[in-house]
């Protein structure tokens, strides 16, 4: 399928070298059939919880999945699945091969290129838009079926640089919690997502009530519904809540996905549905992509 967004052709002004690194790119997403992008407006909703989970919860159902960390300052993909120290293996024509969580689910990260997990990335952002172009187009992704990607929070250099290199975003999926604070800030990535022409799958609010271990009672720490309210103010579809979970900051910590580790937890099933709906939403959008 041709790539919406592309062309073959030089463009004018374009180097040879500019042509080269564009067409690679295009080889690239055209070996992937759906990619997502997690955005949040704040630091610490759980938007890298949700895209391991994601993530893990569709290479689970069969699907060959990469994922594609874009958080240069706090890369945190890698130790939440347990691939903390892990290196890239060089590929054919000065590429890399992804690093596997397992057998069809792929993590490029910033983390496997740094000397020492500790070190810090001092970057503007064209050196940032420029790392992102190649985590796509000199690593061997091969053929995915899901490309989920985890940008930092907000709305700065790397969300915009995977807006502007990937033209044909399947998604959005908007991670929040529940107070006023961090819906304003995700009504701002739905602003930003609209003005790059990138489709809303959804929100998602996570820190969704705390059932106390104790008496079993709920308990609203970060208040609920907010993000329910606010989808359905924008018109946008609600994916689901996930509740505070303590076997979350465990999992994750531990380098384990929450899904896979505990499957038969409530939460787990939150999670699960709401990976469901996100497949559903886009296998309906499948039929406008042929045209
Ligand atoms: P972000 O990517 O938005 O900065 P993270 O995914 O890194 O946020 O999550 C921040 C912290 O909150 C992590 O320690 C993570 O384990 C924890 N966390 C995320 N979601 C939940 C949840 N539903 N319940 C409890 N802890 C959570």
């Amino acid at each position: 399928m041709k790539e919406k967004g592309f062309s073959k052709h030089r463009k004018q002004g374009e180097t040879a070298e500019q042509h080269e690194e564009r067409m690679r790119l295009e080889e690239t997403l055209e070996d992937i059939k759906h990619k997502l992008i997690v955005i949040s407006g704040k630091g610490g909703v759980g938007k890298s919880t949700v895209a391991v989970n994601l993530a893990t919860g569709l290479a689970r159902k069969g699907h060959t999945v990469g994922i594609l960390d874009v958080d240069i300052h706090g890369p945190n993909i890698a130790k939440m699945l347990g691939l903390e120290g892990e290196r890239t293996k060089p590929a054919q024509s000065n590429r890399v091969f992804p690093v596997s969580a397992s057998d069809n689910l792929k993590v490029i990260s910033i983390a496997f290129f740094l000397e020492k997990d500790s070190d810090a990335v001092i970057w503007r952002g064209p050196l940032k838009m420029k790392i992102i172009k190649q985590f796509l187009s000199d690593v061997e992704w091969g053929k995915l079926d899901y490309l989920v990607v985890d940008s930092p929070p907000g709305t700065g250099d790397e969300p915009l640089s995977v807006g502007q290199l990937i033209p044909n975003l399947d998604g959005a999926v908007i991670v929040t919690t529940p107070q006023e604070v961090a819906i304003l800030d995700a009504r701002k990535c739905v602003t930003f997502a609209r003005q790059l022409g990138i489709p809303v799958t959804g929100i998602i609010e996570n820190m969704s009530g705390l059932i106390c271990p104790h008496c079993g009672r709920e308990i609203n720490v970060f208040k609920k519904g907010g993000a329910e309210k606010a989808a359905r103010e924008l018109d946008l579809p609600f994916l689901g809540s996930i509740p505070l979970e303590p076997l979350l900051v465990t999992s994750s910590d531990e380098g384990r996905p929450f899904i896979e580790a505990h499957e038969d937890t409530e939460s787990a099933r939150s999670i699960n549905a709401i990976i469901e709906k996100i497949e559903k939403a886009i296998a309906e959008k499948e039929p406008r992509r042929q045209e």
